[in-house]
């Protein structure tokens, strides 16, 4: 049966006039998402705070020496008492490469989770196993592009190209952008106050580690060096383990089983990093390994600006209605009934078909929801119509301007007030 329901007989609308059609943008909502956003960043900012200096001390990726618990920020005791478990966040820098195969494969085969922070130039030489790392559950996270201490803190405004470079090379990738950070060789001497002000305005999570496995501080250090670095290191309630996963790191990968089976026989669950959870971070050195420029306000802006337009914006609840005026017909959405992100507004099909005086059909058996409005016939499948399979969902939203373009009708102009958004349409010439 194809014709389960016809909420209405076509009529065809007479419509005048030779209209342009005109952009949907809402400059004024723009720019509150844009102030709303700023506020989340200078938050995390906040959040990120670090404990005053202590005693200087040498913390370099890679350089395997022992990081004590006073030279960190550590959350772990806050945190702990909120989870049941101790947690580990093993976590894997300088890929991808051939060997993160490997990596994952022990990851599967154990069952738990890790995060990586990849370099831009791997991940552009290996986008399908950044792919792969993200498929199985894994975090990403952004190295900057090519790990060269000279470049990178020589001077902030190539730290953040690379940072932006890198987050794009993933989202090419992957498809997902990745606010958290690892700073080539840790921020220990080597960020500034600065650097970490930019990075967090711009919605960076910086995270350093409180677990080094030692398997950079020189190359091909055995694996029986990696698992006892890992097990003689003091352990809290939350651990962050640096390894590394470049084509260089066998020997990590073979300590990696034993290393994991330490952590599980300890009682400890193994989770990813996200933007939730409150980074370790090094607190900042008295002095720097370089000498260079402050960071500069345009630079800062840049990265801001960078991030705020690559990231979806929360979506504002609506707070106005919606009046469409098409021709002489005038359709009104209350708040809860129509949805706008991103300049898109979304509206029932139904109601929007029936209001423009077209019809609606409903084909069960197949999963398809015919509109005919101003004699134009435009059908969506279910899963286009946001429903699976054959099954259409109960109520199916459709973006407003495409979908009236569809029935041949352009958006010509635009209002905003406080209490409604208004909208002027009318039938394209044909
Ligand atoms: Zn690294």
């Amino acid at each position: 049966m194809r014709l389960l329901m016809q909420t209405a007989l076509c009529l065809v609308v007479i419509w005048f006039g030779l209209l342009g059609a005109g952009p949907v943008t809402e400059r004024q909502g723009e720019v509150a998402l844009d102030a709303a956003y700023a506020g989340l960043a200078s938050e995390v900012a906040t959040a990120a705070e670090r404990v005053a200096p202590g005693q200087a001390v040498q913390s370099e990726e890679g350089a395997g020496s022992l990081i004590l618990a006073d030279q960190l920020v550590d959350y772990s005791a806050e945190e702990a008492k909120a989870a049941a478990k101790p947690t580990v966040y093993l976590t894997f820098d300088d890929g991808p490469s051939e060997l993160t195969k490997e990596v994952l494969a022990i990851l599967k085969r154990e069952e738990v989770k890790g995060t990586f922070f990849m370099l831009g130039k791997e991940v552009k030489q290996y986008p399908g196993i950044a792919r792969q790392v993200l498929q199985e559950g894994h975090a990403i996270g952004n190295h900057t592009y090519n790990h060269v201490y000279g470049e990178l803190y020589g001077d902030f405004a190539v730290f953040a190209k690379q940072v932006m470079d890198t987050d794009d090379a993933i989202f090419k990738a992957t498809g997902v952008r990745t606010n958290l950070l690892r700073a080539p060789g840790g921020t220990f001497g080597n960020f500034d106050q600065g650097y970490f002000d930019a990075l967090a305005k711009a919605g960076y999570i910086v995270n350093d580690w409180n677990v080094d496995s030692g398997d950079s501080k020189r190359v091909g250090v055995p694996e029986k060096e990696i698992i006892s670095a890992v097990e003689g290191s003091r352990l809290s309630g939350k651990v962050v383990v640096l390894m590394h996963d470049s084509s260089i790191h066998g020997e990590s990968v073979k300590a990696l089983p034993e290393v994991i089976a330490f952590f599980k026989k300890k009682g400890y669950q193994f989770s990813v990093l996200t933007d939730q959870v409150k980074p370790i971070q090094f607190r900042l050195a008295a002095t720097l390994k370089w000498k260079r420029a402050k960071v500069t306000a345009a630079e800062t802006l840049t990265l801001v600006q960078y991030t705020a337009k690559t990231r979806a914006k929360p979506a504002a609840p609506n707070t106005q209605s919606l009046l469409v005026h098409a021709g002489e017909r005038e359709l009104q959405f209350a708040p809860q009934e129509y949805s706008m992100q991103s300049g898109t507004i979304a509206v029932p099909l139904r109601q929007l078909a029936i209001g423009l005086q077209g019809i609606i059909r409903l084909d069960m058996t197949n999963g398809i929801v015919e509109a005919v409005v101003n004699n134009q016939s435009v059908s969506w499948t279910a899963s286009e119509a946001g429903g699976s399979g054959k099954s259409l969902p109960s109520r199916i939203m459709v973006p407003l301007r495409e979908t009236l373009q569809k029935f041949h009708i352009v958006i010509n102009r635009i209002a905003v007030t406080a209490d409604r958004r208004e909208i002027w349409a009318e039938p394209s010439a044909i």
